[in-house]
């Protein structure tokens, strides 16, 4: 089973990824951690990513494109994905429908978390992630039950994302609405559209999605 989620900066298609993840045993396909994972390495995409993410503007389609078709054909992919901030582009929309036909592969289900922008702002400034396991945590929402202790794996370091200020996350989200958001249409179109409300809480989120795939 493939599946895409919609959704601006914040949505929690990142939160939602990781539990569809361990739900259904699909491997979740984030562009953004790919190119953070490259700026870190220091390789030749990662250097031309690198002052882009910072403003918040998005990676040319063409670098985007040959990254993830690198990796859908690595062989975790076969038992199936969720894309996450990838297609944010009509064009790289166009690109993915080519690369799965050409693999004989689908979307079985594309699904928008719809959001109100202002809330995204305070969700993302909030937010930091475990340094070991790469858990989300958030200042206001998510606490982790002993101060300074991941839930998950007792770690004790987080980090916080260099884009996650509130100016880059004003870019992001003009970036959304500007060049993002024509990809409902595009799949509205093919009527494979389908939206869960991304504003409740995120076991109630979980829950909407899996009434949409159904059962695992
Ligand atoms: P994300 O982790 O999805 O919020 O992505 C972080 C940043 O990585 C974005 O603000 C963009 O600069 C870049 N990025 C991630 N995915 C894409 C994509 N599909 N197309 C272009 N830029 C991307």
């Amino acid at each position: 089973m493939n599946l895409l989620l919609i959704g601006p900066p914040g949505a929690g298609k990142g939160t939602q990824s990781k539990r569809l993840e361990d739900a259904y045993g699909l491997v979740q396909l984030s562009t953004g951690d790919m190119l953070r994972a490259a700026v870190a390495s220091g390789s030749e995409l990662g250097r031309k990513a690198k002052a882009i993410m910072e403003r918040g503007d998005l990676v040319p389609d063409d670098l985007i494109i040959d990254m993830i078709a690198a990796r859908i054909d690595q062989d975790d992919c076969a038992k199936g994905f969720i894309l996450d901030g990838f297609p944010r582009t009509v064009p790289q929309a166009e690109a993915l429908s080519a690369m799965l036909a050409d693999k004989g592969l689908r979307l079985d289900h594309v699904i928008e978390l719809a959001v109100d922008d202002e809330a995204m702002v305070k969700r993302i400034t909030g937010r930091y992630t475990c340094v070991t396991c790469g858990q989300g945590y958030h200042d206001e929402f998510q606490k982790p039950a002993r101060d300074g202790v991941c839930d998950k794996c007792g770690g004790t370091e987080f980090t916080r994302r260099a884009d996650d200020n509130e100016e880059t996350v004003r870019n992001r989200l003009d970036a959304y609405h500007g060049q993002t958001a024509p990809i409902l249409a595009y799949y509205k179109n093919q009527g494979v559209l389908k939206g869960v409300d991304g504003m409740a809480d995120i076991d109630a989120v979980t829950a909407q999605l899996k009434g949409v795939i159904g059962q695992a």
